[in-house]
């Protein structure tokens, strides 16, 4: 049974024929909110329905965070979502000789691993309940962006059908085709940018009696400056890791060219990593190594017709874990739009890509830079010092300072606020941390004085 949502004098938004292509993780969630405001939705994919595709649960996971699960709590299927998810509350740093534990709040807050592949299931089979029709195997080559119709085909040289739409959203991933066209209207902006750094999936299977092989309320890291593994938990007992590393050069994806090369540079850099990745070698051969991308455009709207969401509009590296957090935040704020204009989607449009932009353009700057602080700085006991006086100072002012990963992980303030307070908070402690014999009076009064002093006065 749907609810409809109904704004406070009761009424509705007119009923629309809308079209989402893309049934990703944002394109199903959005397809729910639509119907929600009771338009008819159906949603494009190219690719086969995930649901009839045999995977093991062990496919790349996600980590959700508030962000994320405000938008799925809104439309009441959060519960859902959290069967299938495990909390974690803290990062384990795999050093070579030894293993730290840093907690990601203040107040045992946790991220959570989700399979990708289970969720995106989900997220399908409860916007089908909400009434929204699903068209798989159905690749979307082109839009005209003046009426909202849709061209669908077989081929792109061949011939295509036309599907008039009152309104389409592309929520069709980096490499949209919805956004292409918007690419050759004049003054569209665009950039794109791959990373020097791949990624590749490994498998760390669960013990025989199906219990995991390391904590499971941990994001595993291992920590070696250039290049860095992870892992994290999935429901079956297992973990999926992902080496980051550089594409070329020493220690890299081409360096590593034969099964020799593969296990000796592990038993060198994640010693602990070898005996729980049983078939390392194979699983290198076998799956790709992938690239990353930053993508930034806008706008994302054209006229009152279509709009552009998700990764269509924003794409970015995956080391601050809010990738789809950030698109299911996007769904937020189209819905308070709707909820403000009603019926004047030219306001609804406008004033939500004015509204996200800088924020999306914000959580890419954050997640290029967090990559440093994964792969390199989380082994850094200066950096780990640091941290160590922020959390004191933080537990003992929680009214002025909320660290940077709380703040865009653990709240919903805007994530170009983050980056600005981020980078003030930072500027801080690069003071603080210049102190004499800080590391023996990192808990002294002296410390906490400088602190509030520098955050009453600036930095002057
Ligand atoms: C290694 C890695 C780790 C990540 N980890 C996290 C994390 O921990 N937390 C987090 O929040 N985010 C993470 N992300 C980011 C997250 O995966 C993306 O932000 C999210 O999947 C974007 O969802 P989307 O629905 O916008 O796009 P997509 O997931 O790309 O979905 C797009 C859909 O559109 C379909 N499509 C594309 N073109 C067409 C067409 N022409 N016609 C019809 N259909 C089409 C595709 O088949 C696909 O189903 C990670 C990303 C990577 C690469």
């Amino acid at each position: 049974m749907i609810t409809f949502t109904h704004f406070s004098n009761g009424e509705m938004q007119k009923p629309q024929k809308i079209a989402v292509v893309g049934s990703g993780l944002v394109g199903s969630l959005l397809a729910i909110y639509l119907r929600r405001h009771g338009h008819t939705v159906h949603v494009f994919d190219r690719s086969s329905d995930i649901r009839t595709v045999n995977f093991t649960g062990r496919s790349i996971n996600l980590a959700m965070s508030d962000r994320g699960w405000k938008a799925l709590d809104s439309v009441g299927i959060g519960e859902e979502v959290r069967k299938i998810a495990i909390p974690m509350d803290k990062r384990a740093i795999h050093l070579k000789d030894r293993m730290t534990y840093q907690p990601y709040g203040l107040h045992g807050e946790a991220i959570y691993s989700i399979s990708r592949g289970l969720l995106n299931r989900k997220m399908i089979d409860l916007a089908e309940q909400a009434g929204a029709t699903f068209f798989f195997n159905h690749r979307i080559w082109d839009v005209t962006l003046a009426d909202a119709t849709l061209h669908i085909g077989e081929t792109e040289q061949g011939a295509w059908t036309d599907l008039p739409y009152d309104k389409v959203f592309g929520a069709d991933g980096a490499f949209s085709r919805i956004r292409h066209r918007m690419q050759r209207q004049n003054m569209y902006n665009y950039s794109q940018e791959f990373l020097a750094t791949g990624y590749k999936e490994l498998n760390i299977p669960p013990n025989a009696d199906g219990s995991h092989k390391l904590d499971k309320n941990s994001f595993h890291i291992w920590p070696r400056g250039d290049y860095m593994l992870i892992a994290l938990p999935n429901l079956d007992g297992s973990f999926t890791c992902t080496l980051f590393m550089p594409f070329e050069g020493d220690n890299s994806f081409a360096s590593l060219v034969d099964r020799d090369s593969v296990e000796r540079f592990f038993e060198e850099n994640f010693p602990d990593s070898v005996e729980v990745i049983p078939e390392l070698a194979n699983d290198f051969f076998k799956n790709p190594t992938s690239s990353l991308v930053t993508m930034k455009c806008f706008p994302w709207t054209s006229t009152d017709k279509v709009a552009l969401i998700g990764d269509a509009c924003h794409a970015i590296v995956p080391f601050y874990g809010q990738g789809m957090n950030a698109g299911f935040e996007d769904i937020t704020i189209l819905n308070e739009m709707i909820e403000a204009y009603g019926d004047d989607w030219q306001k609804v449009f406008s004033e939500y890509e004015k509204s996200r932009k800088p924020n999306a353009d914000a959580i890419a700057e954050l997640s290029y830079r967090n990559f440093m602080e994964m792969s390199s700085k989380t082994a850094d006991d200066r950096f780990l010092l640091q941290k160590k006086i922020e959390k004191r100072f933080a537990e003992r002012h929680p009214d002025k300072w909320l660290p940077l990963y709380s703040r865009v992980t653990f709240s919903h303030r805007p994530y170009a606020e983050a980056l600005e307070l981020g980078n003030f908070q930072n500027a801080i402690m690069d003071k603080v941390m210049d102190m004499d014999d800080i590391e023996n009076q990192w808990d002294s009064e002296a410390v906490e004085q400088r602190i509030l002093h520098l955050l009453a006065n600036g930095l002057g």
